[in-house]
């Protein structure tokens, strides 16, 4: 059988726009060691048998931000999907203006309030960049 009749295996992972006060949104720098090092992504991640999407949102957000959300406080935004090489990712991203805590770095190597409309400064995942217009036009 050819590898092209192999089907990919789908992840599933949830994404969070963290908003602050001022309308900024948080990127998170992916540490080395890392697939994609040194890319800045939305904070988020796999979601966990059993786990909605929102669930994962706001457990991802206090293991690598140490901050507290709930699901009352996202609202989903859009969806992110993209063909890497050995997997399918689907990415709903959701927005949260309300979180509890200042964001530290648990995981990652750097945090960044940055403008949606200076997310394009900043080298991000292949799932990740196509977001930023939804972003620009929301914020
Ligand atoms: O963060 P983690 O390594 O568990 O995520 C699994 C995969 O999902 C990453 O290797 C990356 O390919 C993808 N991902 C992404 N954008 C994100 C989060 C994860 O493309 N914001």
């Amino acid at each position: 059988m050819s590898d092209a009749a192999i089907p990919k295996r789908l992840l599933l992972v949830a994404a969070c726009a963290l908003v602050d006060a001022d309308g900024r949104v948080l990127i998170a720098q992916r540490p080395e060691g890392k697939q994609l090092a040194g890319l800045w992504e939305f904070p988020g991640g796999k979601v966990e048998p059993g786990e909605t999407p929102e669930e994962t949102v706001v457990r991802e957000l206090r293991e690598e931000l140490a901050i507290e959300t709930k699901v009352a406080c996202l609202a989903p935004l859009t969806f992110a999907s993209h063909a890497y090489d050995d997997f399918n990712l689907l990415m709903p991203l959701y927005v949260c203006r309300r979180f509890w805590g200042v964001p530290q770095p648990q995981e990652h190597a750097a945090l960044k309030w940055v403008r949606a409309t200076k997310l394009r400064d900043y080298p991000m995942p292949p799932a990740d960049a196509p977001l930023i217009p939804f972003l620009i036009d929301l914020l």
